[in-house]
C-alpha cells in the first residue's frame, strides 16, 4: 500500500493553511512532518483523515482517489494530542470502538482488543477507567484504538506533546518500535525536531503551508535548503553573505552555515571564549574567531573543554572545510 498526496490545497479565508502539497510514502515508511506553530500540519493531516474537504488536489491510495470517502471507510488511523478517548468507556471498549462500528464479532473484538493492549504495554487493562489511567497510559489506549481496525497508514497528531519531557522520551522510543513492528505507514506530525529525526525515515519541513525541504535525518541536518530551515532545526551560526564577505582570510561565499559538531577544540585557528555555559556532561561555548571577525558558537562535551576555562581565554580551534555548509538564501 502507499499514499500519494497530490496537489493538497485548503484554504481560510485568506489563509492558505496547506498550499499545494504533494508526497508520497515508502512502504511502511514513518514520514515526520516539522514545521512550526500555524505552519498547516494539522489541517494537511485532516484533509487526509478526510476529516475536512481538500479545496484542490487528492489523496490517493494504492492510486485509488480517497475524495468523497468520510473519515471512516478511509482506512486511516489517527492519535491526537488530547487523546480524544471516551471518557463514558472503559479502556477495552475504548479500543474496540472502531471494531464495533465495523461489525466485527464480539469473540474476535475481544481477541484484537487483548492483542493490541499487550502491544502497547497495557496488557490486562480492559476493564480499567480511562479517567484512573495517567497521560502516557491513556495515549497508549488512543494508539490500541487507533491500530485495531488495522488501519493502511496511521496519523499521529503531535501525540506526545502534552506528556511531561521524560515520559516523552520513553514513550518516543516505545512508539518508534511499535510503528515499525506494524510496518504500515505513518505520518507523525510533530513541532519538536529531536521527535521528527527519531520518528521519522525522512522528515518534511513545512512552512506556511507548503513542504519546504523533505529529507532523511542525517542529509537534513547536515545539508538544510536555506537559511530558514537551519534556523528553524536549531543551528546558530548562520552568516550572510555580507558577514562572510567581509570576513578575511576565509574564501565562502554566503549564506552559509557552520556545522559546529564539525569543529574541533585542538587545531591552530585561534578563537577567544566569550561564553562558556553547560552544567553536567555538555557544554556550549560561544566564541570569537579574530582572524574571520565572526563569532560562532560551539557545542560538545565537557571532556572535549579545558578545564576550568573561563571567558577571555584562548583555544585553539580545527575547522575542516566542509563544516562550511553552502545555504540558499532564506
Ligand atoms: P499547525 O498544525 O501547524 O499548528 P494548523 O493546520 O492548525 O497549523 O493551522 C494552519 C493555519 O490555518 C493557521 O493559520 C490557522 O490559524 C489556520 N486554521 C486552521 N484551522 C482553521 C479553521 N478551522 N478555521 C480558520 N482557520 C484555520
Amino acid at each position: 500500500m502507499t499514499l500519494q498526496i497530490e496537489n493538497l490545497t485548503k484554504r481560510y479565508g485568506d489563509t492558505r493553511a496547506v498550499d499545494g502539497v504533494s508526497i508520497e510514502l515508502g512502504p511502511a515508511e514513518t514520514l515526520a512532518l516539522l514545521g512550526p506553530s500555524g505552519c498547516g500540519k494539522s489541517t494537511l493531516l485532516r484533509l487526509i483523515a478526510g476529516l475536512e474537504p481538500a479545496d484542490r488536489g487528492c489523496v490517493r491510495m494504492d492510486g485509488r482517489d480517497l475524495t468523497g470517502l468520510p473519515p471512516q471507510r478511509r482506512n486511516i488511523g489517527m492519535v491526537f494530542q488530547d487523546y480524544a478517548l471516551f471518557p463514558h468507556l472503559n479502556v477495552g471498549r475504548n479500543v474496540a470502538f472502531g471494531l464495533v462500528e465495523l461489525g466485527w464479532p464480539r469473540e474476535e473484538q475481544r481477541r484484537r482488543v487483548a492483542e493490541l493492549l499487550d502491544l502497547v504495554g497495557l496488557a490486562g487493562f480492559e476493564r480499567r477507567r480511562v479517567q484512573e489511567l495517567s497521560g502516557g497510559q491513556q495515549q497508549r489506549v488512543a494508539l490500541a484504538r487507533a491500530l485495531a481496525p488495522k488501519p493502511e497508514v496511521l496519523l499521529l497528531d503531535e501525540p506526545l506533546s502534552n506528556l511531561d519531557q521524560t515520559l516523552r522520551e520513553t514513550l518516543k522510543f516505545e512508539l518508534k518500535g511499535i510503528l515499525s513492528a506494524l510496518e504500515r505507514q505513518a505520518i507523525y506530525v510533530t513541532h519538536d525536531q529531536s521527535e521528527a529525526v527519531t520518528m521519522g525515515q525522512r522528515v518534511a519541513v513545512m512552512r506556511e503551508g507548503r513542504l519546504e525541504q523533505v529529507a532523511d535525518p542525517d542529509n537534513l541536518l547536515s545539508s538544510p535548503k536555506n537559511t530558514w530551515v537551519a534556523r528553524f532545526l536549531g543551528c546558530r551560526n548562520l552568516f550572510s553573505a555580507a558577514a562572510l564577505a567581509r570576513a578575511p582570510g576565509l574564501a565562502m561565499e554566503g549564506p552559509a552555515m557552520l556545522r559546529s559538531d564539525l569543529i574541533s577544540l585542538e587545531g591552530n585557528l585561534p578563537a577567544e571564549v566569550i561564553r562558556c555555559e553547560g552544567w553536567g556532561s555538555l557544554r556550549q561555548l560561544e566564541l570569537r574567531v579574530p582572524s574571520w571577525g565572526l563569532t560562532i558558537h560551539w557545542k560538545g562535551f565537557a571532556r572535549e573543554v579545558p578545564a576550568d576555562l573561563a571567558p577571555g581565554a584562548t583555544l585553539t580551534l580545527y575547522v575542516p572545510n566542509d563544516a562550511w555548509v553552502p545555504l540558499d538564501p532564506p
